[in-house]
């Protein structure tokens, strides 16, 4: 597979008020793809000083993936979430002891819901590579593009935790170095050109881990991704430690992320594993 530079136009908005004042024919959709279960002490960093006493309780939380329909542009799929052979089996064919375990119903899987949409794929922006996130591209088109953040495929372990980037040729890289910093969420990409659907930088939960914000006519929804779990973590202000590469980041990212709800509360915010609200 070769990985090629994903190329953008910076954008020449200089603030969120700018953007939301222009929205435009889109619409998000969430799919469930499955479930996992986790732990509310991690989901909740216990060693926050804001954290109290989080006891150890499991919770069983969907695996999103995000639907994106543009009126002209066509459909976009954020996250890929799994694919049918986790319908038989939890590992989803993988072995190994580090392999992740997750519960997929029949007619759960992604392309189930892009059939069953009438969907036709564009382009796929994975927020992170972790399993419950990227596992569907299995049985995704190949012949459409695929992007992350640059950086996050070096951190990706195909030989341990599975290939699920096989049979792909090439897989862009989006640079957020050369992206403009927008007030809060700082590094932003106007993915589409016309301000209706952004990739925003927040690291942490991986070093490349990517959160989005769908400019629609009904109200900006931001999709933090796994930046935060559940509502919780923003309610608490208190970010997930478990699955996260690094917990001090993922805290400063997620305070971007509550300053910027401060500032725009007309703006709809989804966490990671939890339908939006
Ligand atoms: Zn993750």
């Amino acid at each position: 597979m070769r990985l090629k530079k994903y190329t953008y136009r910076k954008t020449k908005a200089g603030n969120w008020t700018e953007v939301f004042q222009n929205p435009c024919q889109v619409t998000v959709r969430s799919f469930q793809t499955g479930t996992v279960k986790i732990n509310r002490r991690g989901t909740l960093n216990p060693d926050h000083p804001q954290a109290g006493d989080i006891r150890e309780e499991e919770l069983e939380v969907p695996i999103l993936a995000y639907w994106v329909h543009h009126e002209e542009k066509g459909d976009f799929l954020l996250d890929a979430g799994l694919d049918a052979s986790y319908i038989l089996d939890p590992h989803g064919g993988l072995e190994g002891s580090a392999v992740d375990e997750f519960k997929l119903g029949e007619h759960e899987n992604v392309s189930y819901h892009i059939r069953d949409n009438n969907i036709k794929l564009k382009t796929v922006f994975l927020s992170h590579l972790h399993a419950d996130h990227a596992a569907g591209v299995r049985e995704l088109p190949k012949n459409i593009s695929y992007v992350v953040s640059k950086g996050e495929y070096g951190v990706y372990q195909p030989d341990v935790h599975g290939d699920f980037l096989e049979g792909l040729e090439e897989l862009y890289e989006m640079d957020f170095s050369q992206a403009t910093e927008l007030p809060h969420l700082g590094p932003c990409v106007d993915l589409l050109g016309d301000g209706s659907l952004w990739a925003i930088s927040t690291p942490g939960h991986t070093p490349g881990h990517i959160s989005f914000l769908v400019n629609g006519m009904e109200g900006p929804v931001l999709l933090g991704m796994d930046a935060a779990f559940i509502h919780e973590n923003l309610e608490r202000g208190v970010a997930p430690s478990d699955y996260t590469w690094d917990v001090e980041m993922a805290q400063d990212t997620l305070e971007k992320i509550i300053e910027f709800l401060r500032e725009y509360p007309q703006v709809r915010v989804g966490a990671g594993h939890e339908h939006l609200k």
